[in-house]
């Protein structure tokens, strides 16, 4: 299964370091933030037990608290929509939150490594527990105020709300942790509608093999973008149409319909690069993310660079 592979290769990546992680804890605090700030600003808020609901940071009737949730909800469903419409499943690879929960479950189960302080398998293994207390409890606050976890004079309300959140929480962390990627590939309805609402054909991971002047391979055939791809892609050819993969997903579509552009195989690649580097000499990266040049995939011929396109090359 893609996951354990995954795994074993995710050590030596995530031992690295890389811009990538820096990146993606931005782009998930900007979504945690927004999932926060709406309720609690008073933007948007239906408050069930209370009755202190709240639209444009007013006070507000019922009706008017759930049309301005409603209207949030849809202002959320058209920044993604656009986002993916422009370029791909990136918010799948960036902005999900059930993705992020998977990663951080992914790193809770590496195998502990004997460099790292003790401290750091604890947060490790913290992580996907106190990124779906963040999840839940933000998504709660649209729905109440935050007076009602300590409505000490409602034992009923406080019944409520502490069990939907901490059933929200073991249910959630569950998924990340059993069930992960396989959600993302086989069941996840939003997963699915975003691999065929125009994935983009221009933007994504773009592989070339040779170097940049065309004399020798720059890739090294080592699959490490494979192995560690959490959807189990391969990298190198995204546009090869793969079989349906159960669950909810449609069959024959190109690869790149399903790939996140979560960028964990370029982090993998710049990895076995580097690492190589010192004995080939050479420091081209064959994959890149970004606008493709021409081709998704440019392989070469053992003498000079090709475009991958037999009559392409024919003509040249
Ligand atoms: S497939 Fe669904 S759960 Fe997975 S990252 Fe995309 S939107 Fe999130
Ligand atoms: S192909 Fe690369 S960017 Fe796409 S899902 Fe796999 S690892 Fe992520
Ligand atoms: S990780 Fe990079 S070098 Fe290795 S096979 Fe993939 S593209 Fe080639």
């Amino acid at each position: 299964m893609a996951t354990d592979v995954r795994l074993k290769v995710l050590p030596r990546v995530e031992s690295r370091g890389h811009r990538y992680v820096w990146l993606r804890y931005l782009t998930q605090a900007i979504t945690i933030g927004i999932l926060f700030v709406v309720p609690l600003s008073g933007l948007a808020r239906v408050d069930l037990y209370g009755g202190n609901h709240r639209m444009l940071y007013k006070e507000a009737s019922l009706k008017e608290g759930l049309a301005a949730v409603i209207l949030g909800i849809a202002a959320m469903y058209i920044a993604t929509f656009l986002i993916n419409f422009a370029c791909g499943r990136m918010f799948c690879g960036w902005g999900c939150p059930v993705g992020f929960l998977n990663r951080l479950a992914d790193v809770a189960q590496l195998k502990p490594d004997k460099r790292h302080a003790k401290w750091r398998r604890w947060r490790d293994a913290a992580g996907p527990l106190g990124h779906s207390t963040l999840l839940v409890v933000s998504c709660m606050l649209w729905w109440t105020s935050a007076a009602t976890y300590v409505a000490l004079d409602s034992p009923l309300a406080l019944a409520w709300v502490w069990g939907l959140t901490l059933a929200g929480i073991a249910g959630l962390a569950s998924l990340g942790w059993w069930w992960r990627w396989g959600f993302c590939m086989r069941a996840c309805p939003i997963g699915l509608y975003y691999s065929f609402i125009a994935p983009s054909k221009e933007f994504g991971i773009f592989f070339r093999e040779a170097t940049t002047d065309g004399s020798r391979d720059a890739c090294l055939h080592c699959n490490a973008c494979i192995k560690v791809c959490p959807v189990d892609l391969n990298p190198m050819d995204l546009y090869e149409p793969i079989p349906a993969r159960g669950g909810v997903s449609v069959a024959d579509a190109p690869a790149n319909n399903h790939c996140l552009k979560c960028g964990d195989c370029i982090q993998a690649c710049e990895m076995m690069i580097d690492l190589a580097a010192p004995r080939r000499g050479i420091t081209d990266v064959p994959l890149r993310f970004g606008f493709y040049e021409g081709e998704q995939r440019l392989v070469r011929t053992k003498t000079t660079a090709t475009t991958g396109n037999p009559a392409a090359d024919s003509a040249t």
